[in-house]
Parts: structure tokens; sequence; C-alpha cells
């Protein structure tokens, strides 16, 4: 079993004395990424453990960046000046039962908040791949879990506070601030230090996880809408060098669980009778229970486990949002281009998503299907691949995950993301100075200007 290695920082942080930068944190080395692809441009890092705290360090600081957990592949929160973060703040969720919803400080990680909710009750709409990761975090860069009906987890957000560049508190609700909340949900770090996040809860329930292997993909082809209507959260997982999906995961709400149980073949994949890890070489250890095994939500939504390593953790990651319509095209497309991604990817995911209305949501307006690459961690070979994939999918409108690696050139970004204009607008407003520009954003937001 390997433990995940970023609880070196999280610990460090937590007994890190009040407003010391952490200079070379903990025992020297730099400060990294989750992957360790990245050397962050700076080690200075701040621990803020209230708003005032945050308040005094945006006041003190020229520019400055958010760290969340750390999970983002690219250069997104990356910065030469000052890291701030809030993970590692006190534990403070509170549920309002009337409003169905629950109040948490934004560096809490969703495998936290997820077994307090259950405990009293409640639920979230969905969950990513893994729980590890920070709830503003994982808002900031519209990160996703699966299911047609499921918008991204941003969309749970009704309500936000934030510290703005001039250090004043602002909240904005979706009940009163329209276009303004909708723009600052995912704010890609742009906008401002997201201190407290309010997310829509709902009633408890069960879920089971079955997994079907090798779906042929003609079957996949000729029967894509069936097979994604399959489960709560439907994950197609394949290296693209044979003619198969290899492993289906079908995540279901348990409503009875004495109900049928699955057939032993669907659409022409078998059950699996083992648990599996998506990338098949490794453990099912670090996997949420399989087998029908009904448990709580937020033990069979993520693929990974709490206080395991996900994924393989030696790797990089790309993703491209694709409209629904143009699902089975794009899959087809890439899937032509197996043999040469096959051998650098470690496995490949396909999911869908709801359409919302989060202007800076790769879902704006437009329900989803995503095409995830895991890669072994050889970045030459990947940025190689990466414009040959994007070319395949161009004619099918993809847009990049915020968060992973990708090279569509800035003024395709604008093309693609039809708020873009109008979130550089939005970011002038909180943050007229640019203290929370980095290079990520200078030159896929900003370039043209
Ligand atoms: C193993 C693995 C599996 C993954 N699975 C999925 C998946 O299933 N679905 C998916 O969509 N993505 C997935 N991702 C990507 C991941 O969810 C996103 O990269 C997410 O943004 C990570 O959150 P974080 O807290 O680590 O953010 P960080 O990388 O720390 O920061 C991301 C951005 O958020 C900003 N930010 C963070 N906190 C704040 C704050 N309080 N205020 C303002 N801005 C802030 C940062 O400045 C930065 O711009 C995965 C990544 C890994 C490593």
């Amino acid at each position: 079993m390997k433990k995940r290695h970023f609880l070196k920082l999280s610990s460090a942080l937590m007994t890190a004395p009040l407003f010391t930068p952490i200079s070379g944190w903990a025992t020297g080395e730099t400060l990294k990424n989750w992957a360790g692809n990245l050397t962050y441009s700076t080690d200075k890092l701040d621990q803020a453990k209230s708003l005032t705290e945050v308040q005094e360090l945006v006041k003190k600081y020229p520019r400055m960046k958010v760290l969340g957990t750390r999970h983002c592949f690219n250069e997104i929160a990356d910065t030469n000046d000052r890291f701030v973060t809030l993970v590692g703040m006190k534990d403070d969720i509170s549920i309002d039962v009337s409003a169905r919803t629950v109040t948490v400080n934004s560096g809490i990680k969703y495998g936290q908040i997820s077994p307090y909710l259950h405990e009293k009750g409640f639920a979230l709409h969905n969950l990513a791949s893994l729980p590890h990761i920070s709830v503003a975090g994982a808002c900031a860069t519209a990160t996703h879990g699966s299911g047609e009906t499921n918008g991204n987890l941003s969309t749970a957000v009704s309500a936000m506070e934030m510290v703005t560049a001039a250090g004043e508190v602002v909240k904005l609700s979706r009940d009163k601030d329209g276009e303004k909340f909708k723009a600052a949900v995912v704010n890609l770090g742009a906008l401002g230090v997201v201190t407290k996040v309010t997310l829509d809860i709902q009633p408890t329930f069960l879920m089971t996880q079955y997994v079907y292997e090798n779906l042929p993909l003609a079957q996949l082809k000729d029967h894509f809408d069936e097979i994604e209507a399959g489960g709560y959260s439907v994950s197609l997982f394949t290296n693209w060098q044979s003619q198969d999906i290899a492993e289906v995961w079908l995540k279901r709400k348990a409503v009875d669980i004495t109900a049928k149980i699955p057939e032993a073949e669907w659409f022409g994949a078998r059950l699996a009778t083992r648990n599996l890890h998506p990338i098949p070489e490794l453990s099912s250890e670090n996997c949420t229970e399989q087998m029908g095994v009904p448990g709580p939500w937020y033990e069979r939504m993520p693929h990974f486990k709490m206080g395991f390593t996900p994924s393989s953790g030696v790797e990089l990651q790309s993703e491209y949002y694709v409209p629904r319509n143009n699902a089975v095209d794009a899959i087809m497309a890439i899937s032509k281009l197996g043999s040469q991604v096959g051998p650098h990817l470690l496995t490949s995911e396909i999911r869908t998503i709801a359409a919302d209305d989060l202007w800076m949501s790769p879902c704006y307006k437009q329900d989803c299907v995503t095409i995830h690459f895991t890669w072994k961690q050889d970045w030459p070979a990947v940025s190689k691949l990466l414009p040959i994939i994007e070319k395949e999918l161009a004619p099918f409108h993809a847009k990049p995950h915020w968060g992973k690696l990708f090279t569509v050139a800035p003024a395709q970004l604008e093309k693609l993301f039809p708020k873009l204009v109008e979130f550089r607008q939005i970011t002038k407003e909180y943050d007229p100075k640019g203290k929370f520009r980095n290079d990520f954003l200078n030159t896929n937001l900003f370039a043209k200007m």
C-alpha cells in the first residue's frame, strides 16, 4: 500500500506557526504539485487560519496565489511570488437542514466533509475520482465526476465568501447575485481568495459499484446512450490499444439493495468477478469497493479511497470535453490514435457531465462527454501527443480541463469559452492590479489584452 505523499505538506502546514512563511518547507524539499511533475516557482507559503488572517496576507503582499491540495498538473496555481493556503484551517462544517446546504472552509477536502455529511443524513450530488482534493481548488477548475444528469462539482455551490485584491470580503450567492455569481464559481483562482463555500446537499443514499470488462468498441458506438444511462455515474476505461473498452464502472444508487443482480453479460462485456483498479496492473486495494457491495455514496462515487494513493502517483493528466452530441465521433477519432497514444498511457477514461450555467465551466450550456488521459510521466513524449489529440478533437469543439495539461492556443480558448471575454472584465473588477495573476492566467486569459 502506497500512502499519499502530500501528507507531508499537510502535516507541515498544520504545525506551522501563525504567519510564518514556510520557506523550503518541512525537510528543505522544494514545493511541488501532487504528481511531482511541477516544482512551483516559489516555496514561500503562508498558512491562513482565519478570515482576518487571509485579509491581512492579501493586503500585505502585492502578488500571490492560493494553493489548494496541489492536484493540478499544469501551472494554474503557480506563482513566482507568494503562496497562501487555507488547507488545514479548522474543519468548520455547518449544515443548514431547512436550506439543504452545508457551509465549509474552502480548503477542506471532500474526503473530510463527506463522512460527516453522511453521518448527519446528507450527501453531495457527486464526487471526482478522488476525495483528496480541496473544495475551493476543485470548484475553481470545474472538477467533475461522471453521470449524465450530474453537473460538475462546482454546480453544487450555492454561495461563496471571497477576499478580493483590496482585502475586502465579498459574499455571493446563486439566489441574489445572478451572473456575477455564475462568473465567480469556476474562478480559475483569478478573482480572489475563496474562504467559505456553501454546497447543496440532499438526503444521504447508498450506492453499489459494478465493473464490466471488455466492452466491444462497436457496442459503445451503437449503444452509447444506453450504456451511459446504465448508472448514476458511468466511467469507461481503455488504453485505446484494442477494440475493447477494458473496464466499465457502473455506480448505481442502491434504492433497493435486494434488487436485481446485474446480468453477467452486458452489451458484450463480462461482469468482473474481482475488484479492479482503472490501471489494470495496479492493486485494487486503493480503489473503492466494487462487486455490488452497497456502501455510502462517498465510498462509491470516487474510484479511489481516502488515505490511499489515487490513480498511479507518478503520472501526468490531460482531459478534453466534447459536446455530448459529438461524443461517439470524438471517441472513434481518438481510437484511431491508439498505436500512437497507447504506449504512453496508464489509462484513459470517458465520462459524462450535465450542462451548467457557470461562465468558465467547459460544460457551460452544454452537456459534455470527457475524454481523459492518464499518462506515464514523460513530458517530452506527452507534449508531442497533445497537439495531435487536440487537432483530432478540434472538429468536435473540444475544450481542455483547466487543471490538466493542454497546448490549446489562447486565441482558440477564447473561441471555445463563450464567456471568457466577460470573465476577463470581472477579474479587473475584483483584481484591478493583477494581484492573483500568474503566467498561466496571463497566457491563457489575458494574452490578447
Ligand atoms: C489523481 C488525480 C485525480 C483527479 N481526478 C479528477 C477527476 O476525477 N475529475 C476532474 O475534473 N479532475 C480531476 N483531477 C484534477 C483535480 O481535481 C483538479 O486539478 C483540482 O483543481 C485540484 O484541486 P486542488 O485543491 O488540488 O487545487 P490546486 O491545484 O491546489 O489549485 C487549483 C486552482 O485553484 C485555485 N485555488 C485553490 N484554492 C483556492 C481558494 N481558496 N481560493 C481561490 N482560488 C483557489 C488555485 O490558485 C489554482 O488556480 C485529478 C487530479 C489528480 C492528481
